[in-house]
């Protein structure tokens, strides 16, 4: 006799079939690939020895409290986070036409991002890529926002559909809001080149089209902060307009801490002065206002300029393992001589590879040889660690393709 009893159960979730499935293996050797982490070559979460300083620093300073922060957040926190992916000699900041609010992550910026624009913006149709991460349709659609795709991926190349990409943002209804991925796209590890990021900001800005830019994985791609943010600072160079989603889970990895940003960038001062306010009355309504301790720590290491240094090398640290586990997955394959071309595992960019193997390959891999990957063939190579795994993973694959 519940209200609920009408309630059904969810229609099945590919990526949490996979985590469940994984869960319920009672295999010692099981290794799950699915994931978004970091992980160190143990296999282990990695908290930043920075971010364990900053927190020492924070914990020590006795003239903190735990008040609520303002609606939009910390202030330096936003400030400094804007710097980040604008540079800190960008013009829209000098002009002071940037509104940037603290959001709970890349997540809860897109969610206010699409809220806002679902409330004050005519056109109501976003386009992501095809393939885009799972809830990027979830997010915008909840708010009110209709959902398409533009081809990005081409499975025949493993590579960016650049012209299919171009010709489905041309066919978009002016004032359309485009979803792109800064750099190292998730699902892919597909980034178009810095020459196609700048005919497809021709095209978006010949088209008003309005971009709005995911950036979940700054200094993810090449391990360094200000390649990865050279797109979005192509367009925020011209002048236009953009939203950026910004996240400090994986480049920082403060997963849980659940902090980020969104920015939008505008063409006057007195535009963002008006966009500021009723960014605020999405807020509101939604969770007052942000959480502090992510910010602080975000905001200490940011500020201090050897404690921001410390930050490049740990994050140039977890590159290198990935690029290195890419190599060595790579070269195990070649010495095993699987067939098929397996390049584009050494070509893709950023925490994700996605092999090309069919979800039929792929549950004989969980069910031979223990290991979890997503159906769409998404491995994360930040998962892998040690010769062993890797070794482990290069078998399984061979034996699902021969
Ligand atoms: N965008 C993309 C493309 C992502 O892959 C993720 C994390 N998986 C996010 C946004 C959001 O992550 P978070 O909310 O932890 O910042």
């Amino acid at each position: 006799n519940s209200f609920f009893s009408s309630v059904l159960p969810p229609p099945e979730d590919p990526v949490l079939s996979v985590y469940f499935a994984s869960r319920d293996d009672p295999s010692p050797v099981k290794l799950n690939l699915s994931g978004g982490s970091y992980r160190t070559e143990e296999g282990k979460p990695l908290v930043l020895e920075v971010v364990r300083k900053a927190e020492q620093q924070l914990a020590n300073d006795m003239s903190r409290n735990k008040e609520y922060l303002p609606l939009d957040g910390l202030a330096d926190f936003n400030n400094l986070s804007a710097k980040l992916i604008l540079g800190a000699d960008s013009p829209a900041l000098e002009e002071d036409r940037v509104v940037t609010i603290q959001c709970l992550s890349g997540t809860g910026s897109l969610r206010v991002g699409a809220e806002f624009l679902a409330k004050h913006h005519q056109e109501r149709v976003i386009f992501v890529s095809n393939p885009t991460w799972g809830n990027h349709p979830l997010i915008f659609n909840l708010a009110g926002l209709s959902v398409e795709v533009y081809r990005y991926y081409d499975p025949k190349t493993r590579g960016l559909d650049f012209k299919g990409m171009l010709e489905d943002l041309s066919a978009a209804p002016s004032g359309a809001i485009v979803v792109l991925q800064a750099c190292a796209h998730n699902p892919t590890g597909v980034d178009p080149t810095l020459d196609q990021w700048e005919q497809i900001r021709k095209l978006v800005r010949s088209k008003s089209l309005l971009p709005f830019f995911d950036n979940a994985y700054q200094g993810f791609a090449s391990g360094s902060l200000d390649i990865d943010a050279k797109a979005v600072r192509m367009f925020v160079a011209d002048g236009g307009e953009c939203f950026i989603a910004q996240s400090f889970s994986k480049n920082m990895g403060l997963y849980g801490e659940r902090i980020g940003a969104l920015t939008i960038v505008c063409t006057s001062k007195d535009v963002a002065r008006n966009v500021h306010s009723q960014v605020l009355l999405v807020v509101r309504p939604m969770y007052l206002s942000p959480p502090i301790h992510g910010a602080s720590i975000v905001t200490t290491i940011l500020k201090n300029s050897d404690m921001y240094k410390d930050w490049t090398i740990e994050l140039k640290g977890m590159v290198s393992r990935i690029v290195s586990m890419r190599q060595q997955l790579y070269e195990a394959l070649q010495a095993r001589g699987t067939p098929g071309d397996w390049s584009n595992i050494i070509k893709q960019i950023g925490m994700f590879s996605f092999t090309g193997l069919n979800e039929k390959q792929i549950r004989f891999i969980a069910k031979e040889y223990h290991i979890y990957m997503t159906y769409d063939g998404r491995i994360s190579m930040a998962g892998l660690s040690s010769k062993t795994v890797l070794i482990q993973l290069a078998d399984a694959i061979h034996a699902a393709i021969t």
